[in-house]
């Protein structure tokens, strides 16, 4: 589901044109749940972005649920990231918004369901990650665990295809942070999605099904 080929990535121009990643070759397969650990700086995140059509990908070769993304058009990386849940550091949810609306955010896309298949569909998300009780709590009173758990139901509501998730237990405790990616393994195993996790987490390493690391933007 995604295939890397020779991914080599650059930023900034000139005298400071600088080369973050090396030479990435990479196969991640349908329903695999892959961790990524490196040290800072080593470019997981950059990574992580290129495959997430995030950011465009100048060199090799790289398929993302069948699609070449690199020198691909604006509006086929849009294509892509329909079909891609995406759990970042820091959860991002609204705080204007209660969780089911956050939730909710992420069908805005799918045209083709009425507001209450939407809300209904959230509420179900919310329920699945344990938070049936919590939906119209907004985020500043929800702990740093269920914040996190309102950013996997929103990921998986519009059953994407690939789940990408950026170090989704840093804020969290030894406990929360298992829970929160059994719970990333259990969804995603149901609706035959793959996983994509960077992690500097040790605590967290044995659930995956194998593990990866960067260094110096080469993968090691
Ligand atoms: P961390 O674990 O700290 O998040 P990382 O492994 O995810 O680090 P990246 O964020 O991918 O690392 O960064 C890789 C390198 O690219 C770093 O040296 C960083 O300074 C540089 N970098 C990242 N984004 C940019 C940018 N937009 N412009 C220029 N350099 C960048």
């Amino acid at each position: 589901v995604i295939y890397i080929r020779n991914i080599n990535h650059f930023f900034g121009k000139g005298s400071l044109r600088k080369q973050v990643l090396h030479n990435i070759n990479l196969d991640i397969y349908p329903g695999e749940i892959v961790m990524m650990t490196g040290p800072s700086g080593s470019g997981k995140t950059t990574l992580l972005s290129l495959i997430g059509a995030l950011r465009s990908c100048q060199h090799g070769s790289l398929k993302v649920i069948g699609q070449e993304l690199c020198n691909a058009k604006p509006n086929q990386l849009i294509t892509t990231r329909r079909q891609i849940g995406y759990i970042f550091q820091g959860h991002n949810l609204l705080d204007s918004l209660t969780a089911r609306q956050n939730v909710e955010l992420s069908l805005e896309l799918h045209n083709h369901l009425s507001a209450n298949a939407r809300q209904a569909k959230a509420l179900r998300m919310l329920q699945a990650v344990g938070l049936g009780d919590r939906v119209n709590y907004y985020p500043e009173n929800l702990s740093g665990g269920q914040k996190q758990r309102v950013a996997i139901a929103r990921a998986l509501v519009a059953n994407p295809k690939i789940i990408l998730a950026d170090e989704p237990t840093a804020s969290l405790d030894k406990k929360s942070g298992r829970d929160v990616v059994e719970l990333m393994q259990n969804l995603a195993q149901e609706q035959g999605c793959t996983i994509l996790l960077v992690t500097h987490d040790n605590r967290i390493l044995d659930i995956a099904f194998r593990v990866i690391s960067m260094e110096d933007g080469s993968l090691t």
